[in-house]
């Protein structure tokens, strides 16, 4: 019966490769990957900034990231926003939940391909908190499920609602550099009775825009005792004159 409903609906709704979008093949099926992606993760490598993560030849750290100042010490990110865009967009706001799990898993694979120390580094994983409200309407914090899956592959610990957030903020899309930071102004806290003093926390989240979200929640935790934050989002946005 369940195989049926499945040919049924791989018939109206035939699998995507989660990267590219392209149909998958009948043979493929199995795959979330088309063979092209599959052969080639197009992963960031090369010179990335320590902060940020997006490419930039020969620097340690970008331009923006230096200007910033932000209080996390490392940060990096599996793809390139562009790469991204579209899965990001099925998987929020498309009901495509069940994706969390491979998108959690590649940011998995590449940290084990890439920084592989982050790993040994990190005490706990913490994922950037969605308002209540907000994680009602969508029924999901995406954050909360890259974790899970990158705990599972990684055998970091992830504690679920270390951070949570306490003001219902504007929505950071429509808002400025200047504002954004203004708008998340006290809007995170730490979970009541959590204990992040002395610890190594890797924040995660799956697009780094301007930084600020990141900014905000470690500070909550680095005002907590946190000995050091890093973060790691699925994605980059690269161009910044475009956000
Ligand atoms: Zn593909
Ligand atoms: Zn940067």
């Amino acid at each position: 019966m369940k195989d049926w409903k499945k040919i049924i609906r791989e018939f109206f709704f035939p699998p995507h490769c989660l990267i590219c979008g392209e149909v998958l093949a009948l043979e493929e099926r199995g795959e979330k990957l088309c063979p092209k992606c599959l052969a080639h993760i197009p992963f960031l490598t090369g010179d990335q900034c320590a902060q940020c993560g997006r490419t930039i030849p020969g620097k340690a750290t970008c331009h923006r990231c230096m200007l910033e100042d932000f209080p996390f010490s490392r940060g990096a990110a599996a793809f390139s926003y562009e790469v991204m865009r579209k899965p990001i967009a099925c998987f929020k706001f498309q009901g495509y939940r069940y994706d969390g799990a491979e998108l959690g898993g590649l940011m998995a694979r590449y940290l084990k391909e890439r920084f592989p120390d982050w790993i040994e580094w990190t005490d706990m994983m913490a994922a950037v908190p969605l308002h209540p409200r907000k994680r009602k309407k969508r029924g999901f914090n995406q954050a909360d499920l890259l974790c899970r899956k990158i705990s599972a592959e990684t055998g970091m610990v992830y504690v679920p609602d270390l951070l949570r957030r306490v003001i219902h903020t504007r929505p950071q899309s429509s808002l400025n550099a200047a504002q954004r930071r203004e708008n998340l102004k006290d809007a995170f806290a730490l979970a009541p009775g959590a204990q992040v003093e002395g610890r190594h926390i890797l924040l995660v989240d799956d697009i780094f825009t301007t930084g600020s979200t990141l900014r905000e929640c470690s500070r909550v935790l680095l005002r907590l005792g946190a000995a050091e934050v890093r973060v790691f989002c699925l994605s980059v946005v690269e161009d910044f004159q475009s956000v």
